[in-house]
């Protein structure tokens, strides 16, 4: 089991383009397996794009549980081949960003094509919570953070307040 640290706004690699996934292999499934080790220890996560863990990759490991049941899913070159006009605005967190919350107006239904980690290709829609986290998730993956669809204001308050936990976490450690 594998712990990676989460990096944080404004690490340059969180504004990065991630490469997409070539090889089905070992290194892989262990990216993929590290992500969940990540995820669930993060706690509240509920999603978790690899370049977070400054992995450059186009993975994505999802778990929303359904009556506390786990129910992981993982995207390998996600893509998002339709969405619908119809939006809906949601508030939004994110574990590179936290204690930090904003609304994000996003597309209601979408349809996404993706590989397993076994390289078996599938496509699937998607609505409610569960296409709110692919979208922010996949965004991830091009580099943009829920915070780039917020006011530049707001986009500043988020990395002074993540600055601010940092330097606060700096002075207990020491
Ligand atoms: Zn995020």
């Amino acid at each position: 089991m594998s712990i990676l640290e989460i990096i944080k706004v404004p690490n340059p690699l969180l504004k990065s383009i991630s490469k997409e996934v070539k090889e089905f292999d070992s290194v892989l499934k262990n990216n993929v397996k590290d992500m969940y080790d990540t995820l669930y220890s993060s706690g509240n996560g509920i999603g978790l794009a690899a370049p977070q863990v400054a992995v450059m990759k186009r993975i994505i490991v999802i778990d929303i549980k359904e009556n506390e049941k786990s129910n992981p899913l993982t995207f390998i070159n996600p893509k998002i081949i339709k969405k619908s006009e119809e939006t809906f605005v949601n508030e939004e967190g994110c574990l590179s960003i936290p204690e930090f919350y904003g609304s994000v107006e996003r597309s209601k239904n979408i349809s996404v094509e993706w590989f397993t980690e076994n390289g078996k290709l599938k496509c699937s829609d998607f609505q409610g919570l569960m296409s709110i986290c692919l979208q922010h998730e996949i965004d991830h993956l091009n580099g943009i953070l829920f915070i780039d669809h917020l006011s530049k204001i707001k986009r500043k308050m988020a990395v002074e307040k993540v600055l601010k936990i940092k330097k606060k976490k700096k002075i207990i450690n020491k």
